[in-house]
């Protein structure tokens, strides 16, 4: 078993957009009620943590748009945008979700963890510098890059985004720089509209984004096919000395968000993809961040797959992956690529060998 750390606090559950808006509360107390079945097996780290400082949120916000944030502190309801719904204690939560991820940076550097999981509301990669987006307050990823590269000196880290959505903050971010290598799997046309499959990057950062963008019903064998022949040369070019994940489920089959037909299998796959290309490249070091994943029941699937394979033991909940040796052949075997695959391939072959 490895040694894997969760980010979980009740404060995450505080931040409540208000009647039937779908990114919830509930989100994380199924998650939470899950991890309370399994707390006394001492399955995983759960280190302490605290809220990001604005000095550290400032590496990724404008101070102005911090402030903005800040104010609706202790405030029923503000709308921060059309979709971004704030209530007293969002600022909070937010604060302290950015703290999770940064503390999840640190540990992992230290050796103090083998990888971790920050299981926070509200999501961040649809933040942007002067902006909240799509249920984002902070872009928390974001954040964990910037703290790695400009606290840690760290010079290449390695985002992947399978949030159905595009990871539209995130991507602005780094657009121009060649530190973070930002890959973002994605259905299109949808939701923010962004991620073309011609947008690379800008200047020193041109090549260092690479956006797949996929028509819906998608599922398992197309994802795993993609991580296969696509993304895993990429990443073996990049090296990176850490990755971390922006792990929307919102790509689940029934989830309302999409029309991507994902199972736990395929989260299953994506995550050992992840887990040895970390064990190969950069020590092992892997942090993934709770974005999207609205219907509650594929969540708690795609979640606890995650885990279980990112401690590596089955987890005995009702909801635990067993990892299925024959699901995993059938997604390794070679099969003509989608059309949409090998666009993006002949795209990025301008700037990787693949
Ligand atoms: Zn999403």
């Amino acid at each position: 078993m490895r040694n894997t750390a969760i980010f979980i606090d009740e404060v995450f559950k505080e931040h409540d957009p208000g009647f039937d808006h779908i990114e919830c509360p509930e989100r994380v107390i199924t998650l939470g009620a899950v991890l309370d079945e399994l707390k006394h097996k001492n399955i995983f780290i759960e280190p302490s943590f605290s809220a990001a400082s604005q000095e550290t949120i400032l590496l990724n916000h404008s101070l102005k748009y911090i402030q903005n944030v800040k104010a609706t502190s202790g405030k029923i309801y503000s709308a921060l945008d059309g979709d971004t719904i704030t209530s007293p204690k969002s600022y909070a939560a937010a604060i302290l979700a950015v703290g999770a991820l940064i503390k999840g940076v640190d540990l992992l550097i230290s050796g103090d963890i083998d990888n971790g999981f920050a299981l926070v509301r509200p999501p961040g990669h649809h933040a942007e510098k002067d902006k909240s987006m799509g249920f984002c307050l902070f872009n928390n990823v974001a954040l964990a890059a910037h703290h790695a590269i400009e606290n840690l000196g760290l010079e290449r880290i390695l985002i992947i985004d399978w949030d159905v959505h595009h990871g539209n903050g995130t991507e602005k971010s780094f657009y121009e720089s060649e530190k973070v290598l930002f890959v973002s799997i994605h259905e299109s046309p949808l939701y923010p509209g962004s991620g073309n499959i011609n947008d690379f990057g800008e200047g020193l950062g041109k090549g260092y984004t690479l956006n797949i963008p996929l028509p819906g019903g998608q599922g398992d064998i197309e994802y795993a096919n993609i991580f296969n022949t696509l993304i895993e040369r990429v990443v073996y070019q990049y090296k990176p000395q850490m990755i971390l994940v922006s792990a929307g489920f919102d790509a689940y089959h029934g989830d309302a968000m999409s029309s991507m037909r994902l199972s736990r299998q395929g989260f299953g796959y994506m995550t050992r993809s992840l887990l040895r290309w970390a064990d190969d490249l950069c020590e092992g070091r892997l942090l993934v961040t709770l974005e999207g994943g609205y219907d509650l029941t594929g969540l708690r699937n795609g979640v606890f797959t995650m885990l279980s394979e990112l401690v590596g033991t089955t987890l005995d909940t009702s909801f635990s992956a067993s990892i299925d040796e024959a699901m995993h052949c059938n997604l390794r075997r070679e099969r003509t690529p989608h059309p949409a695959i090998e666009r993006v391939r002949d795209a990025a072959k301008t700037y990787w060998n693949i």
